[in-house]
């Protein structure tokens, strides 16, 4: 791809209004846009590293038998009525009017916009749920989620509007359930280590979801809005909202470690919601022994989005965001200065299936070099009079350079 046509070109200066970190380097650099608070456009390069953000939780989400597929963001209200969800929680733990938006059609329907999916699953299993060999079942879907977030602030870590990977499973039994609740937490550490990750898991409440006790997937990070206990030496762990005692006190599950108080951003939340929504709308199934059962349901959320942000709050540095390799918008910055070569390593380069960005612009040495560092593609090539048949090779991550030949780059990216 050629710098000169990316949409839009990098800023020098970050809007005013921004605080965070994520704000100020994805707006300079050209990957997100603010429309208003809360809610953004994922410009070229932001949505290439949400698309493979998504790429690793598909396959994790495949791999422990998930099936994709696509439900309506355009929600009747009646449906929301049949678990008292569409109220409020002044009358109902649960009712979620205070984070639902609903409206009027200019007829008079009323309508909420999607902000989570279970009422909509619960739908399709009574409709397609007969008997015990109907499960278990796993369903999940990319999509968007409007939330009436009163405090739309931190960039792209929370908006009103914003993209989730929502799966949700259905079982004969709570063991069922339960087996499948530790093999989605073991798929969801598998992600946010592919994602290059220092997280840890945490018990929470559930909120508008649930009244039992829910594990959020919370990353280290002294910009988070979370605040979490931790032991330094199991894997005990729970959000401040929920946790009686004091860091520095002794772990109360090993009785051996220490707890630790951190900040941290909340990037996947688990809820294993038992039969209180298939009580609700009435999803049931038939056992071997005849007997009408009610399902048991879980749901597990991320929002890429959310990781968008997060990956940019906890790797950069003072000149721009630093890409982990597997969710690079790039893999490859190859600078052309003047007198250099680009055409032919470009086109080898993209032969051997890598992503390269080629600054063809007609700009300055130090303008290219400066938006090389804020856009963190992990590799930055450089050719020009002085390098000849050479090639600069200059990681993100370090400040060593070192002229190697086209065909031993070829040969090190291959390993
Ligand atoms: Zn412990």
């Amino acid at each position: 791809m050629l710098q000169s046509k990316i949409f839009p070109k990098t800023r020098k200066e970050a809007p005013k209004e921004a605080e965070s970190v994520n704000h100020k380097l994805l707006v300079r650099a050209g990957f997100i846009d603010q429309l208003m608070a809360g809610s953004w456009t994922l410009l070229p390069l932001g949505w290439r590293v949400v698309t493979k953000i998504n790429q690793i939780i598909r396959e994790e989400m495949n791999a422990i038998g998930g099936q994709e597929m696509l439900m309506p963001l355009l929600h009747p209200r009646e449906i929301w009525g049949e678990t008292g969800r569409w109220g409020s929680s002044k009358d109902n733990p649960l009712g979620a009017q205070e984070i639902m938006y609903q409206f009027k059609d200019i007829r008079g329907r009323e309508f909420a916009l999607s902000f989570t999916h279970e009422e909509i699953v619960m739908d399709l299993l009574r409709k397609n749920i007969k008997s015990y060999v109907d499960l278990p079942l796993y369903v999940y879907h990319f999509s968007t989620k409007f939330r009436n977030e009163p405090r739309a602030r931190s960039g792209i870590l929370r908006a009103r509007e914003f993209m989730m990977k929502d799966l949700y499973s259905a079982h004969v039994s709570e063991d069922d359930l339960m087996d499948f609740y530790e093999k989605a937490k073991r798929a969801y550490s598998k992600i946010f280590t592919r994602l290059g990750f220092d997280f840890r898991i945490t018990e929470a409440s559930g909120g508008v979801f649930t009244t039992n006790r829910t594990h959020e997937f919370q990353v280290l990070a002294n910009t988070g809005e979370d605040i979490i206990f931790y032991c330094d030496k199991c894997d005990w762990g729970q959000n401040k909202e929920i946790f009686n005692g004091k860091a520095g006190r002794k772990c109360p599950k090993c009785k051996n470690g220490k707890v630790i108080e951190a900040k941290a951003i909340e990037v996947g939340n688990i809820f294993p919601l038992g039969t209180w929504y298939a009580e609700r709308m009435r999803v049931y199934y038939t056992d071997k022994t005849g007997m009408k059962k009610p399902v048991w349901f879980g749901s597990y959320g991320i929002g890429p989005t959310r990781v968008l942000g997060a990956l940019v709050e906890v790797s950069h540095d003072e000149d721009g965001i630093i890409w982990n390799p597997v969710v690079a918008p790039f893999d490859i910055h190859l600078i052309e200065l003047p007198g250099g070569k680009a055409k032919e390593v470009y086109e080898r380069l993209t032969k051997e299936g890598r992503d390269v960005l080629w600054d063809d612009r007609d700009v300055a040495a130090g303008e290219k070099f400066v938006d090389s560092d804020l856009i963190g593609i992990p590799v930055r090539l450089v050719v020009s009079e002085k390098t000849g048949d050479k090639i600069e090779w200059k990681e993100r991550t370090s400040e060593k350079i070192e002229t190697l030949s086209l065909e031993e780059i070829l040969q090190s990216l291959r390993k």
